[in-house]
């Protein structure tokens, strides 16, 4: 089946979730050297928000990103500053 197409117009009621969650994995997956964090990294951001009480469904309630996109890029910080 082909996939969902995914605008920036898309309201979440419009969205196909999984085609989504793989959009943004891939985007993670293909970000240049230069710019994204490296796996130990990555992994010890990702280890903070999983035991922080503003992850929700994957993004954080404090600034409203999705915590895997901010954590790959290697310049983010974390709002509260937790990492
Ligand atoms: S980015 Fe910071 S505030 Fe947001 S979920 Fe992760 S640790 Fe918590």
């Amino acid at each position: 089946m082909a996939e969902k197409r995914i605008c920036t117009k898309c309201l979440l009621q419009e969205i196909d979730e999984e085609a989504y969650r793989d959009k943004l994995l891939r985007v993670i997956d293909q970000m240049d050297r230069d710019v994204k964090a490296g796996d130990v990294l990555y992994e010890q951001r990702l280890t903070t928000c999983k035991s922080c009480d503003y992850l929700e469904a994957g993004t954080c309630r404090a600034c409203g990103c999705y915590v895997e996109l901010r954590a790959a890029a290697k310049k983010s910080k974390c709002p509260y500053k937790k990492w």
